[in-house]
């Protein structure tokens, strides 16, 4: 089995012609039919050499990949429910921040007279 050096006439499962994607070649013979059954003139495919896309729709079929979809969906969902709870929390945060109103200080809280005055000083 090897990657498809150039692009067949016909996927040999799909019967396509998807000259963008890649194809595996499986390097073994086939008997199929004819190409296009209401003329058997249109040629037959030979040699089983499929497209990514049949290649992956079978590759989903396997029980592994499919608990493994499985538990990345799971995480994805997790994932994405975290993100949107940090999300309000920074949502949160932000317009605690903003809404604050800033703390006043006096033009000098440092030369603050008391309440006692001598007499003398006036
Ligand atoms: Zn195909």
């Amino acid at each position: 089995m090897r990657l498809a050096s150039r692009t067949p006439i016909r996927c040999s499962s799909c019967f396509g012609q998807k000259p963008g994607v890649p194809h595996v070649d499986f390097e073994s013979s086939y008997d199929g039919p004819p190409i296009d059954q209401s003329s058997p003139r249109s040629g037959h495919i030979d040699w089983v050499v499929m497209c990514g896309e049949c290649i992956e729709s079978a590759h989903a079929m396997l029980p592994e990949t499919r608990d493994v979809v499985g538990d990345l969906r799971h995480r994805l969902a997790e994932a994405e429910r975290e993100r949107d709870e940090l999300g309000a929390y920074a949502d949160k945060l932000e317009a605690a921040v903003v809404g604050k109103p800033e703390r006043k200080q006096s033009a000098n809280t440092s030369a603050r007279k008391g309440r006692y005055q001598p007499k003398d000083a006036a």
